[in-house]
């Protein structure tokens, strides 16, 4: 990893004070995690005057190999083209209002070109998850004025609230196990912040194939024909043609049982001979993509088993305490965020498109230094909760279909699926 330093925590006592817009003097940021998110907003608010950027990291290296795709939607220049998804378009109009959507694309204008050259590479195909946090640490560190300063440390919710004078702010970007969910509310309970959804359990497979290769919904299903169980469905646009390699991604439904009987990762040859049914699923669709393209699979079988959880935090601002006005805690007099998946989390591959989203509208709302306090939290829950609704619709229709992909050949259970009027 680039640089990290080694740094105490600052302990800095909080005096109690609540600021109504920005302080005159440089305002703090403090950004907890520098996965994608926390970087990404790093990038983000560096080069704006007037600010000074903390960045705090317990992680000495970048190891996450995973390949990851963005959503064009990221990089879009027009209504247009920020709608295109099928899916999503229709979607977008009925959550957002026009300014709303202008505001966002404005924005995406004023992004540093060297980021916006990041963004559009990583939105053409596959990408290793460390390659965008190896990139974007590095683009930080380049950077000729402004440099972020780095802590590597683990951090605490009570030194994260000792850390803060008043005026600065905080983001929590430290992901799915977010640090300060639970503290956004005062009085709150462990778990209460979170509502979540959980649409299924699956196996994610992934692999290298030495041949060009594509997938549609037909080869999907022509793939799968004789796998009545364990449907393997690489999803849609989730193949690069990287020069003479493609990156597969699929997914596998699998029941509440057999995802507790599993490991949380294992390669092909575990799968074989523990779950021989599903490993024949799977193995019959590669099967097929050999026999159609003449490849091979390069190295060996990556298999992760997660739930496809669909998450929010009720409250992705720290304003239920500016509003409860407890005089004696930091969260009053600086406002504390939560941003990517410690704000959202969403299954089917989208979730680091939806935070970059979020964080792209949390930086603008930090650069209008007039923008009132109270106005700069609520404008971000709105935004979050019509991101996360966004992607609540987009979700349960990739489920849907998927569901009815399941029992394709077999009308009557088709039906059963299906409500039509
Ligand atoms: C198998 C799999 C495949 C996926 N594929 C895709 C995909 O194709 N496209 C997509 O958009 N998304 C995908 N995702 C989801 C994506 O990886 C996450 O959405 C993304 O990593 C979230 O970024 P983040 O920065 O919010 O959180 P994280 O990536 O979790 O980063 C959090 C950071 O905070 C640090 N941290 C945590 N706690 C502390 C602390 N107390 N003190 C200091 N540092 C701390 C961590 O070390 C970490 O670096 C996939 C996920 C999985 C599991």
């Amino acid at each position: 990893m680039a640089s990290i330093k080694e740094h105490p925590i600052e302990k800095i006592n909080a005096s109690v004070a609540t600021t109504e817009t920005l302080p005159a003097r440089d305002r703090r940021v403090h950004i907890i995690g520098a996965g994608p998110m926390g970087l990404l907003l790093a990038a983000l608010l560096q080069p704006m005057e007037g600010l000074s950027v903390h960045l705090y990291e317990k992680r000495r290296e970048y190891t996450r190999t995973r390949m990851v795709q963005l959503s064009s939607y990221l990089v879009a220049d027009s209504v247009e083209s920020y709608r295109a998804d099928h899916i999503d378009g229709d979607n977008v109009v009925a959550v957002f209002e026009p300014p709303e959507l202008d505001e966002g694309l404005a924005f995406r204008q004023t992004l540093p070109s060297d980021l916006m050259a990041l963004l559009q590479q990583w939105t053409l195909g596959f990408c290793p998850l460390n390659a965008i946090e190896h990139a974007l640490s590095d683009l930080i560190d380049a950077r000729k004025s402004n440099a972020v300063q780095r802590t590597a440390a683990v951090v605490t919710p009570e030194e994260a609230m000792t850390m803060l004078m008043p005026g600065d702010i905080l983001i929590d970007c430290t992901g799915s196990r977010s640090l300060l969910r639970d503290h956004m509310v005062p009085g709150e309970v462990e778990g209460a912040n979170t509502l979540t959804i959980r649409l299924e359990y699956a196996l994610v497979i992934a692999f290298l194939y030495g041949q060009k290769y594509d997938c549609n919904e037909y080869c999907k299903y022509n793939k799968n024909i004789e796998n009545p169980r364990y449907k393997f469905i690489p999803m849609v646009h989730r193949t690069h043609y990287d020069g003479s390699v493609s990156h597969v991604t699929g997914i596998v439904n699998i029941t509440a049982e057999e995802y507790q009987a599993m490991p949380s990762r294992f390669d092909g040859e575990w799968l074989r001979g523990n779950f021989p049914d599903a490993a024949q699923s799977m193995d019959r669709f590669i099967d097929k993509i050999k026999e159609e393209t003449h490849g091979e699979i390069l190295g060996d079988l990556e298999i992760v088993r997660i739930p496809l959880d669909l998450y929010r935090a009720r409250n992705a601002t720290s304003r239920l305490w500016r509003a409860a006005n407890h005089v004696d805690h930091p969260f009053v007099s600086s406002p504390v965020f939560l941003a990517g998946d410690s704000a959202i989390g969403s299954p089917y591959f989208q979730s680091i498109s939806l935070g970059f989203e979020c964080a792209m509208f949390l930086a603008g709302l930090i650069a209008q230094r007039d923008l009132p306090l109270r106005d700069m939290l609520d404008r971000y829950e709105l935004y979050t909760y019509k991101q996360w609704l966004r992607v609540y619709m987009r979700s349960k229709m990739i489920k849907h279909n998927k569901d009815l992909f399941e029992t394709i050949d077999d009308p009557l259970a088709l039906l059963d699926k299906l409500h039509i009027y």
